[in-house]
């Protein structure tokens, strides 16, 4: 079953409503009846967080105190969801559910319905400054300051007793965030503005651009959602757009097929950056990779940028841990 979300499309009707069907059939399965539970207030925070951003954010809150899922997997799209019995079960039990909002998770009131979600519904991205429609918020490191603030916020209002450690995990935190903006400003401010021209597989990265004055070229697919497919004139247009200016690559993201990205780096005669190299902007990667964390992905992208870039990646500042 998958749950989809389309920018500017016409919604899976039929395969939503099928899917829907499923969900409340495995409720049933589940749980045995479609009440709201009453989340323990002892023991250990369970908190379910929609991406791996969001999950992330979240065990830096809780620590020790803390039990969290992670709803989208690593190096999966944030644009769609497939849940399975497990999710529903820990969505179930929840003290708090952390949501980024701003539309990208079209599918979280079937998840609270089919799991019977009885804590606190966070919304991540309350209070961020917003371009446009993007719901790519968290990319920006300031403004994953506000997100965690707001997840502190909300984990103390699902657990007065841990409101404390959340607090105190919180600051230190955010302390991190701050380390690593100043860092990251650092590192760009060493490539003249001419060449931060960024191209990128979907238009993920528009605070991260924000923030520290690189250039949006365009991406690869013409949409906020790395589901769409581009036609062969998007194609032509991104790589007259590549020849026509000073970019010298486009780079690829660990959520999407390099194919495409490489195709149109050989016909606009520029590098490509993928694999290893490719950007985190969706989701995290898996444990032991370089964007395990958020912010590991976050240092990985600078790196990754400003090399490209030929600027100089100063050395991490004291105190910040991947
Ligand atoms: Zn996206």
């Amino acid at each position: 079953m998958v749950l989809n979300k389309k920018y500017g499309r016409t919604v899976r009707t039929s395969l939503r409503r099928a899917s829907l069907a499923i969900l409340a059939g495995l409720t049933v399965a589940l749980a045995g009846c479609a009440v709201t539970n009453t989340p323990a207030q002892t023991g250990p925070i369970r908190i379910v967080a929609t991406t791996t951003q969001l999950a992330d954010f979240s065990r830096a809150v809780a620590g020790e105190e803390g039990i969290v899922t992670a709803l989208i997997r690593p190096n999966q799209s944030a644009h769609s969801f497939d849940p399975s019995a497990r999710d529903l079960v820990a969505a179930g039990e929840a003290n708090a559910l952390v949501s980024n909002g701003l539309g990208l998770e079209e599918w979280l009131d079937s998840v609270e319905d089919a799991s019977g979600f009885g804590g606190t519904l966070i919304v991540a991205s309350a209070g961020v400054s917003l371009s446009d429609d993007d719901p790519h918020v968290w990319t920006s490191p300031r403004n994953a300051r506000i997100m965690v603030a707001n997840i502190v916020a909300g984990l103390q209002s699902a657990r007065p007793d841990l409101r404390e450690a959340f607090a105190a995990n919180g600051a230190a935190y955010e302390a991190q965030l701050g380390l690593l903006d100043e860092w990251a400003t650092e590192a760009f401010a060493s490539v003249p503005a001419a060449k931060r021209i960024l191209v990128t597989n979907h238009d993920a990265l528009a605070y991260f651009v924000n923030d520290y004055g690189i250039t949006f070229l365009g991406s690869i697919l013409p949409s906020l959602d790395d589901n769409a497919e581009p036609s062969a004139a998007d194609v032509d247009k991104i790589v007259s757009k590549i020849r026509a200016s000073s970019a010298s690559a486009v780079f690829s993201e660990n959520t999407v097929s390099a194919k495409l990205a490489t195709t149109i780096a050989r016909e606009a005669g520029v590098a490509v950056y993928s694999g290893e190299q490719a950007l985190y902007a969706d989701s995290l990667g898996g444990p032991g990779s370089a964007g395990a964390t958020y912010i590991g992905a976050t240092i990985h992208n600078v790196t990754v940028l400003v090399t490209a870039w030929g600027g100089t990646v100063p050395p991490l500042p004291e105190g910040l841990t991947s």
